[in-house]
Protein backbone atom coordinates (compact mmCIF):
# COMPACT_ATOMS: atom_id res chain seq x y z
CA UNK A 1 0.00 0.00 0.00
CA UNK A 2 1.66 3.27 -1.16
CA UNK A 3 0.31 6.03 0.78
CA UNK A 4 1.86 9.23 2.50
CA UNK A 5 1.16 10.24 6.20
CA UNK A 6 1.43 13.91 7.32
CA UNK A 7 1.92 14.95 10.26
CA UNK A 8 0.56 18.56 10.31
CA UNK A 9 0.69 21.64 12.74
CA UNK A 10 3.60 20.26 14.65
CA UNK A 11 6.25 21.86 16.82
CA UNK A 12 9.34 19.78 15.48
CA UNK A 13 12.52 18.79 18.00
CA UNK A 14 14.22 16.85 15.75
CA UNK A 15 16.70 15.44 17.85
CA UNK A 16 20.06 16.63 15.97
CA UNK A 17 20.46 19.55 18.56
CA UNK A 18 18.83 22.26 16.39
CA UNK A 19 16.03 24.71 17.91
CA UNK A 20 12.72 23.07 17.81
CA UNK A 21 10.81 24.32 14.53
CA UNK A 22 7.24 25.66 14.70
CA UNK A 23 4.84 24.94 12.05
CA UNK A 24 6.86 22.00 11.35
CA UNK A 25 5.40 19.26 9.07
CA UNK A 26 6.68 15.89 9.07
CA UNK A 27 5.76 13.36 5.93
CA UNK A 28 6.37 9.41 6.09
CA UNK A 29 6.32 6.96 3.11
CA UNK A 30 6.78 3.01 3.63
CA UNK A 31 7.88 4.15 6.91
CA UNK A 32 10.40 6.59 6.02
CA UNK A 33 10.24 10.27 6.61
CA UNK A 34 10.29 11.93 3.39
CA UNK A 35 9.90 14.83 4.87
CA UNK A 36 10.82 17.16 7.75
CA UNK A 37 10.93 20.43 8.51
CA UNK A 38 8.81 23.73 8.12
CA UNK A 39 5.50 23.24 6.87
CA UNK A 40 5.38 25.98 4.23
CA UNK A 41 8.57 24.22 2.51
CA UNK A 42 6.93 21.25 2.15
CA UNK A 43 5.25 20.26 -1.35
CA UNK A 44 2.96 17.80 -1.47
CA UNK A 45 2.75 15.19 -4.25
CA UNK A 46 -1.13 14.52 -5.63
CA UNK A 47 -0.38 11.25 -7.42
CA UNK A 48 -0.76 9.30 -3.83
CA UNK A 49 -2.69 8.74 -1.13
CA UNK A 50 -2.58 10.94 1.90
CA UNK A 51 -3.65 10.74 5.90
CA UNK A 52 -3.41 13.68 7.34
CA UNK A 53 -2.66 13.96 11.30
CA UNK A 54 -3.32 16.94 12.27
CA UNK A 55 -1.27 17.58 16.09
CA UNK A 56 -1.91 21.69 16.71
CA UNK A 57 0.39 22.19 19.57
CA UNK A 58 1.92 19.09 19.85
CA UNK A 59 5.89 18.14 19.91
CA UNK A 60 7.27 15.49 17.70
CA UNK A 61 10.40 14.33 18.54
CA UNK A 62 12.77 11.02 17.67
CA UNK A 63 11.27 8.54 20.07
CA UNK A 64 14.60 7.51 22.64
CA UNK A 65 16.63 5.38 22.57
CA UNK A 66 17.78 4.19 25.99
CA UNK A 67 21.43 2.72 25.45
CA UNK A 68 21.38 0.44 28.87
CA UNK A 69 18.51 -1.70 30.05
CA UNK A 70 18.06 -5.19 31.40
CA UNK A 71 14.98 -6.59 29.82
CA UNK A 72 15.10 -9.64 32.09
CA UNK A 73 14.39 -6.87 34.84
CA UNK A 74 11.39 -5.62 35.96
CA UNK A 75 12.26 -3.60 38.70
CA UNK A 76 12.31 -6.00 41.32
CA UNK A 77 13.30 -4.04 44.82
CA UNK A 78 15.54 -7.28 46.35
CA UNK A 79 17.15 -7.31 42.02
CA UNK A 80 16.08 -11.08 41.84
CA UNK A 81 15.24 -11.00 38.41
CA UNK A 82 14.99 -15.07 38.35
CA UNK A 83 12.12 -16.86 37.57
CA UNK A 84 10.65 -19.82 34.97
CA UNK A 85 12.26 -19.56 31.53
CA UNK A 86 7.94 -19.30 30.66
CA UNK A 87 7.64 -16.34 32.80
CA UNK A 88 11.09 -14.83 31.84
CA UNK A 89 10.12 -14.86 28.15
CA UNK A 90 6.70 -12.95 28.96
CA UNK A 91 9.15 -10.55 31.37
CA UNK A 92 11.09 -9.85 28.92
CA UNK A 93 8.61 -9.15 25.87
CA UNK A 94 6.50 -7.28 28.46
CA UNK A 95 9.58 -4.58 29.43
CA UNK A 96 9.82 -4.28 25.70
CA UNK A 97 6.15 -3.53 24.73
CA UNK A 98 6.23 -1.42 27.97
CA UNK A 99 9.52 0.69 26.72
CA UNK A 100 7.68 1.45 23.59
CA UNK A 101 4.51 2.39 24.76
CA UNK A 102 6.47 4.81 26.50
CA UNK A 103 7.96 6.18 23.66
CA UNK A 104 11.15 4.84 23.93
CA UNK A 105 11.76 3.33 20.52
CA UNK A 106 14.70 1.64 21.00
CA UNK A 107 16.59 -0.22 23.91
CA UNK A 108 20.15 -1.69 24.09
CA UNK A 109 20.10 -4.51 26.62
CA UNK A 110 23.05 -4.94 28.11
CA UNK A 111 22.90 -8.47 30.03
CA UNK A 112 19.61 -10.69 29.16
CA UNK A 113 18.81 -13.78 30.56
CA UNK A 114 19.45 -17.35 28.82
CA UNK A 115 19.63 -16.54 25.50
CA UNK A 116 15.68 -15.60 25.69
CA UNK A 117 15.62 -12.57 24.86
CA UNK A 118 17.16 -13.50 20.95
CA UNK A 119 13.28 -14.88 21.02
CA UNK A 120 11.57 -12.26 22.08
CA UNK A 121 13.26 -10.45 19.56
CA UNK A 122 12.65 -12.72 16.99
CA UNK A 123 8.93 -12.96 17.96
CA UNK A 124 8.76 -8.55 17.49
CA UNK A 125 10.87 -8.90 14.39
CA UNK A 126 8.32 -11.47 12.85
CA UNK A 127 5.16 -8.66 13.53
CA UNK A 128 3.49 -11.48 16.24
CA UNK A 129 3.78 -8.35 19.06
CA UNK A 130 4.70 -4.78 19.00
CA UNK A 131 8.06 -4.17 20.85
CA UNK A 132 10.80 -1.56 20.98
CA UNK A 133 13.76 -2.30 18.36
CA UNK A 134 16.25 -4.40 20.37
CA UNK A 135 19.56 -3.89 20.07
CA UNK A 136 21.12 -7.15 22.27
CA UNK A 137 24.35 -7.63 24.24
CA UNK A 138 23.54 -11.72 25.30
CA UNK A 139 25.19 -12.13 28.38
CA UNK A 140 27.08 -10.18 30.45
CA UNK A 141 30.94 -11.43 30.67
CA UNK A 142 32.15 -11.73 33.85
CA UNK A 143 35.81 -13.15 35.86
CA UNK A 144 34.75 -15.58 38.24
CA UNK A 145 32.74 -13.84 40.89
CA UNK A 146 29.45 -13.90 42.59
CA UNK A 147 27.55 -11.63 40.77
CA UNK A 148 27.08 -14.92 38.15
CA UNK A 149 25.28 -16.54 40.82
CA UNK A 150 22.57 -14.44 42.29
CA UNK A 151 22.33 -13.37 37.94
CA UNK A 152 22.79 -16.93 37.25
CA UNK A 153 20.88 -16.65 33.62
CA UNK A 154 22.88 -13.41 32.49
CA UNK A 155 26.32 -14.43 33.06
CA UNK A 156 28.47 -15.67 31.10
CA UNK A 157 31.77 -16.44 33.35
CA UNK A 158 35.89 -15.93 31.35
CA UNK A 159 38.88 -16.22 33.26
CA UNK A 160 41.93 -15.21 30.71
CA UNK A 161 42.42 -14.54 27.41
CA UNK A 162 41.26 -17.46 25.97
CA UNK A 163 37.98 -17.92 27.84
CA UNK A 164 37.22 -14.66 26.88
CA UNK A 165 37.72 -14.71 23.41
CA UNK A 166 35.41 -17.82 23.34
CA UNK A 167 32.63 -16.39 25.65
CA UNK A 168 32.30 -13.26 23.24
CA UNK A 169 32.07 -15.41 19.72
CA UNK A 170 29.23 -17.79 22.20
CA UNK A 171 27.72 -14.58 22.67
CA UNK A 172 27.67 -13.38 18.44
CA UNK A 173 26.78 -16.88 17.51
CA UNK A 174 23.92 -16.26 19.60
CA UNK A 175 22.95 -13.19 17.59
CA UNK A 176 24.73 -10.12 20.14
CA UNK A 177 24.42 -6.78 18.13
CA UNK A 178 27.61 -5.92 20.17
CA UNK A 179 29.79 -7.31 23.75
CA UNK A 180 29.45 -6.82 26.79
CA UNK A 181 32.28 -6.73 29.52
CA UNK A 182 32.01 -6.42 33.57
CA UNK A 183 35.25 -4.72 33.84
CA UNK A 184 34.96 -3.79 37.47
CA UNK A 185 32.88 -4.62 40.11
CA UNK A 186 29.07 -4.31 40.48
CA UNK A 187 26.78 -2.18 43.24
CA UNK A 188 23.99 -4.97 42.42
CA UNK A 189 26.17 -7.69 43.29
CA UNK A 190 26.05 -7.74 47.61
CA UNK A 191 29.73 -8.53 47.93
CA UNK A 192 30.61 -6.84 44.66
CA UNK A 193 33.57 -3.81 45.43
CA UNK A 194 32.78 -1.41 42.70
CA UNK A 195 35.90 0.19 42.56
CA UNK A 196 37.61 -3.20 41.78
CA UNK A 197 39.09 -3.90 37.91
CA UNK A 198 38.41 -7.33 37.58
CA UNK A 199 39.94 -8.26 34.01
CA UNK A 200 42.98 -7.25 32.86
CA UNK A 201 43.89 -5.55 30.36
CA UNK A 202 45.16 -8.39 27.68
CA UNK A 203 41.77 -9.62 28.39
CA UNK A 204 39.96 -6.14 27.73
CA UNK A 205 41.95 -6.17 24.39
CA UNK A 206 41.06 -9.60 23.90
CA UNK A 207 37.19 -9.09 24.25
CA UNK A 208 37.52 -5.78 21.80
CA UNK A 209 39.73 -7.65 18.89
CA UNK A 210 37.02 -10.79 18.94
CA UNK A 211 34.36 -8.27 18.25
CA UNK A 212 35.58 -6.11 15.99
CA UNK A 213 36.33 -8.88 14.05
CA UNK A 214 32.12 -9.39 13.29
CA UNK A 215 31.97 -5.86 13.07
CA UNK A 216 30.68 -5.57 17.10
CA UNK A 217 31.52 -3.06 19.54
CA UNK A 218 32.07 -3.38 23.43
CA UNK A 219 30.14 -1.63 26.14
CA UNK A 220 31.83 -2.19 29.47
CA UNK A 221 30.81 -2.03 32.47
CA UNK A 222 33.20 0.18 35.08
CA UNK A 223 33.20 2.16 38.15
CA UNK A 224 36.45 2.29 39.26
CA UNK A 225 38.64 4.51 37.24
CA UNK A 226 41.63 1.84 37.51
CA UNK A 227 38.97 -0.39 35.28
CA UNK A 228 38.20 2.59 32.98
CA UNK A 229 41.36 3.58 32.23
CA UNK A 230 42.12 -0.01 31.02
CA UNK A 231 39.06 -0.08 29.28
CA UNK A 232 38.94 3.06 26.94
CA UNK A 233 42.80 1.94 26.35
CA UNK A 234 41.68 -0.97 25.22
CA UNK A 235 39.19 0.62 22.69
CA UNK A 236 36.07 -0.38 24.19
CA UNK A 237 33.41 2.12 22.50
CA UNK A 238 31.65 2.49 25.89
CA UNK A 239 31.75 3.33 29.62
CA UNK A 240 28.78 2.00 31.24
CA UNK A 241 27.97 3.68 35.00
CA UNK A 242 31.88 5.52 34.89
CA UNK A 243 30.98 6.24 38.64
CA UNK A 244 34.64 6.88 39.85
CA UNK A 245 35.90 8.51 36.55
CA UNK A 246 36.05 12.16 38.00
CA UNK A 247 39.58 10.56 39.66
CA UNK A 248 40.79 10.60 36.36
CA UNK A 249 41.27 13.55 34.40
CA UNK A 250 44.06 11.83 31.80
CA UNK A 251 40.85 9.36 31.28
CA UNK A 252 38.34 11.94 30.61
CA UNK A 253 40.87 13.57 28.51
CA UNK A 254 41.66 9.86 26.39
CA UNK A 255 37.71 9.15 26.41
CA UNK A 256 37.52 12.75 24.63
CA UNK A 257 40.36 12.53 22.40
CA UNK A 258 39.00 8.87 21.36
CA UNK A 259 34.81 9.47 21.23
CA UNK A 260 34.38 7.02 23.94
CA UNK A 261 30.90 7.62 24.88
CA UNK A 262 29.89 7.69 28.73
CA UNK A 263 26.50 6.32 29.69
CA UNK A 264 26.36 7.51 33.40
CA UNK A 265 23.00 5.47 34.33
CA UNK A 266 21.99 8.15 37.34
CA UNK A 267 18.16 6.41 37.64
CA UNK A 268 19.49 3.34 38.97
CA UNK A 269 21.16 5.03 41.87
CA UNK A 270 18.02 7.67 42.42
CA UNK A 271 15.56 5.22 42.54
CA UNK A 272 17.23 3.12 45.15
CA UNK A 273 18.09 6.30 47.35
CA UNK A 274 14.68 8.30 46.59
CA UNK A 275 12.82 4.85 46.87
CA UNK A 276 11.87 5.23 50.55
CA UNK A 277 10.91 1.18 50.07
CA UNK A 278 11.83 -1.19 53.23
CA UNK A 279 11.79 -4.04 50.48
CA UNK A 280 15.33 -2.77 49.21
CA UNK A 281 17.55 -5.14 51.09
CA UNK A 282 19.89 -2.82 53.01
CA UNK A 283 23.07 -3.35 51.31
CA UNK A 284 21.63 -2.06 47.88
CA UNK A 285 20.87 0.89 49.80
CA UNK A 286 23.98 1.52 51.67
CA UNK A 287 26.07 1.10 48.53
CA UNK A 288 24.41 3.06 46.47
CA UNK A 289 23.67 6.92 48.90
CA UNK A 290 27.70 7.39 48.81
CA UNK A 291 28.53 6.69 45.31
CA UNK A 292 25.73 9.01 43.54
CA UNK A 293 27.53 11.78 43.82
CA UNK A 294 30.70 10.17 42.47
CA UNK A 295 28.59 9.52 39.12
CA UNK A 296 27.03 12.59 39.26
CA UNK A 297 30.23 14.52 39.54
CA UNK A 298 32.04 12.09 36.66
CA UNK A 299 28.83 13.39 33.59
CA UNK A 300 28.90 17.07 34.92
CA UNK A 301 33.13 16.50 34.52
CA UNK A 302 32.71 14.47 31.23
CA UNK A 303 30.42 16.39 29.52
CA UNK A 304 32.21 19.45 30.22
CA UNK A 305 35.34 18.17 28.77
CA UNK A 306 33.62 17.19 25.44
CA UNK A 307 33.58 13.39 26.28
CA UNK A 308 30.02 12.09 24.42
CA UNK A 309 27.47 11.05 26.31
CA UNK A 310 24.71 8.40 25.63
CA UNK A 311 21.16 7.79 28.12
CA UNK A 312 21.16 4.94 29.52
CA UNK A 313 18.23 3.95 32.79
CA UNK A 314 19.92 0.79 33.87
CA UNK A 315 16.28 -0.30 33.70
CA UNK A 316 15.30 -3.30 35.30
CA UNK A 317 17.42 -2.30 38.54
CA UNK A 318 15.41 -2.13 41.67
CA UNK A 319 12.39 0.13 41.38
CA UNK A 320 13.79 1.50 38.28
CA UNK A 321 10.72 -0.45 35.88
CA UNK A 322 10.64 0.10 32.28
CA UNK A 323 8.72 2.85 30.78
CA UNK A 324 10.09 5.71 33.22
CA UNK A 325 13.57 5.12 31.52
CA UNK A 326 12.67 9.21 29.63
CA UNK A 327 13.45 10.34 33.55
CA UNK A 328 17.52 9.51 33.20
CA UNK A 329 17.04 12.51 30.83
CA UNK A 330 16.07 14.47 33.92
CA UNK A 331 18.83 13.29 35.94
CA UNK A 332 21.26 14.02 33.36
CA UNK A 333 20.18 17.75 33.18
CA UNK A 334 20.18 17.87 36.83
CA UNK A 335 23.72 16.98 36.74
CA UNK A 336 24.52 19.47 34.72
CA UNK A 337 23.64 18.89 30.79
CA UNK A 338 21.51 21.73 29.23
CA UNK A 339 18.42 20.37 28.27
CA UNK A 340 18.57 19.76 24.63
CA UNK A 341 21.82 18.25 25.25
CA UNK A 342 20.38 15.74 27.69
CA UNK A 343 17.91 15.07 24.95
CA UNK A 344 20.61 14.65 22.17
CA UNK A 345 22.06 12.39 24.26
CA UNK A 346 19.08 10.33 24.34
CA UNK A 347 17.98 10.63 20.48
CA UNK A 348 20.73 11.29 18.04
CA UNK A 349 24.16 10.53 20.12
CA UNK A 350 22.52 7.96 21.29
CA UNK A 351 22.03 6.40 17.65
CA UNK A 352 25.69 7.20 17.32
CA UNK A 353 26.62 5.11 19.94
CA UNK A 354 24.75 1.89 18.65
CA UNK A 355 25.93 2.13 15.52
CA UNK A 356 22.73 2.74 14.15
CA UNK A 357 22.95 6.60 13.85
CA UNK A 358 22.34 6.18 9.43
CA UNK A 359 18.62 5.00 10.17
CA UNK A 360 17.59 6.31 13.78
CA UNK A 361 18.65 8.72 16.45
CA UNK A 362 16.54 12.20 14.72
CA UNK A 363 13.79 13.44 13.03
CA UNK A 364 15.54 13.84 9.27
CA UNK A 365 14.80 13.02 6.02
CA UNK A 366 15.93 9.40 4.79
CA UNK A 367 15.09 8.20 8.09
CA UNK A 368 13.24 5.40 10.13
CA UNK A 369 9.85 7.35 11.38
CA UNK A 370 10.15 6.09 15.24
CA UNK A 371 9.03 9.48 16.53
CA UNK A 372 6.88 10.46 19.10
CA UNK A 373 4.00 12.92 20.03
CA UNK A 374 3.85 14.58 23.49
CA UNK A 375 0.96 17.50 24.30
CA UNK A 376 3.68 19.49 25.89
CA UNK A 377 7.00 20.85 25.06
CA UNK A 378 9.83 18.13 26.81
CA UNK A 379 12.79 21.22 26.87
CA UNK A 380 10.49 23.20 29.37
CA UNK A 381 10.32 20.20 32.01
CA UNK A 382 12.23 17.12 31.08
CA UNK A 383 10.26 14.89 33.62
CA UNK A 384 7.32 15.09 30.71
CA UNK A 385 9.14 12.42 29.02
CA UNK A 386 8.49 10.07 31.72
CA UNK A 387 4.31 11.11 31.84
CA UNK A 388 2.18 8.76 30.26
CA UNK A 389 -0.55 11.14 30.58
CA UNK A 390 1.08 13.49 28.31
CA UNK A 391 2.01 10.71 25.42
CA UNK A 392 -0.17 11.45 22.57
CA UNK A 393 0.94 8.81 20.29
CA UNK A 394 4.01 6.30 19.18
CA UNK A 395 4.81 5.47 15.68
CA UNK A 396 7.62 2.62 14.95
CA UNK A 397 8.25 2.63 11.40
CA UNK A 398 5.84 4.89 10.15
CA UNK A 399 2.92 2.81 12.06
CA UNK A 400 1.19 4.11 15.39
CA UNK A 401 2.75 1.61 17.76
CA UNK A 402 0.94 3.37 20.64
CA UNK A 403 -1.52 5.88 21.58
CA UNK A 404 -4.16 7.48 24.28
CA UNK A 405 -6.66 4.80 24.74
CA UNK A 406 -9.69 7.55 23.87
CA UNK A 407 -8.01 8.75 20.27
CA UNK A 408 -9.23 6.82 17.24
CA UNK A 409 -6.29 6.73 14.09
CA UNK A 410 -7.02 5.59 10.39
CA UNK A 411 -7.03 1.86 10.00
CA UNK A 412 -4.18 2.08 7.58
CA UNK A 413 -1.69 3.40 9.54
CA UNK A 414 -2.34 0.83 12.96
CA UNK A 415 0.59 -1.65 13.80
CA UNK A 416 -1.32 -4.78 13.74
CA UNK A 417 -0.23 -5.20 17.88
CA UNK A 418 -1.06 -1.37 18.76
CA UNK A 419 -0.85 -0.64 22.29
CA UNK A 420 -1.86 2.08 25.10
CA UNK A 421 -0.02 4.24 26.09
CA UNK A 422 -0.97 3.73 29.78
CA UNK A 423 1.06 0.29 29.35
ZN1 LIG B 1 23.19 -2.58 33.84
Amino acid sequence: MNFLTVFRNITLIDGTGREPIINAAVAVREGKIIYAGKARHWQPSYEEDVINLDYAGKYLLPGLIDTHVHLSGSGEPDSQFKTDAGSMTLKILNNARRNLAAGITTVRDLGGWNELEFAVRRSIQRGEFSGSRLMLAGRFISITESGADHYEGMYRIADGVEEVRKAAREQIKHGADLIKLGVTGAVLVEDGVPGATHFNADEIRAAVEEAAKFNKRVAAHAHGIDGIRKAVRAGVHSIEHGTFLHQGPDVIEEMSKRGTFLVPTLKAGWDVINGDTPQVPRWIVEKSIPIQGDSVKSLRLANEAGVPIAMGSDAGTPLNRHGENGLEVYWMQQAGMKPMDALVSSTSLAAKVLGWDSQLGSVEENKIADFWVVDENPLDDLRRLADKKLIRAVFLDGKLAACQPTDSYPKAILAKDCLSVMN
